[in-house]
């Protein structure tokens, strides 16, 4: 087992550090290039909303641990900022409490749909914490080429 933990203050230049971070310590595990594109998309959107909602863009941390196991990667997101009154209206595809600002109400439909397995945990007032893995290691990148 392999593990790492990162913290950074919501800003959206980190949505990039944090998605590379992760899809490079996925590496050693042989991910293929569309698990790890799948990964980075998931990061992304969880990192995002920590960023856009947890904080309403205003200040705050960040915090992302990855583990490695032989052929899975578990990666956890958490923010201490807002959280969500109702998880499980949130995790609806197309709900959204930002309506026209950009915001499709689909990143928790989107870190469902590409990785094996999501949760979320959250406490309004406190913050939110994202759970997800996946399975990999059906073709393998560093081959590539
Ligand atoms: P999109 O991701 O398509 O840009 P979105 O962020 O609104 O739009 P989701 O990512 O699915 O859609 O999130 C749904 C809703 O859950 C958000 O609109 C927000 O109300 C709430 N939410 C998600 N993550 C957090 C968070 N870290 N803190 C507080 N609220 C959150
Ligand atoms: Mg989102």
């Amino acid at each position: 087992m392999n593990e790492f933990i990162l913290r950074f203050p919501a800003l959206s230049e980190n949505e990039v550090f944090a998605r590379n971070a992760v899809a490079a310590f996925a590496l050693p595990l042989n991910p293929s290039l569309s698990e790890l594109s799948d990964i980075k998309t998931a990061v992304s959107e969880a990192v995002t909303n920590c960023i856009v909602h947890g904080y309403r863009d205003g200040a705050g941390w960040v915090t992302v641990t990855c583990r490695a196991m032989e052929n899975r990667l578990e990666i956890e997101i958490s923010d201490e900022g807002r959280g969500i009154a109702d998880v499980e209206k949130a995790l609806q595809p197309f709900f959204t409490t930002l309506p026209g600002e950009e915001r499709s109400g689909l990143g928790f439909t989107i870190m469902q749909t590409f990785m094996t397995d999501f949760s979320v945990t959250s406490h309004e007032g406190e913050g939110t914490t994202i759970r997800m893995g996946k399975v990999l290691g059906t073709g393998a990148v560093r081959d590539v080429g």
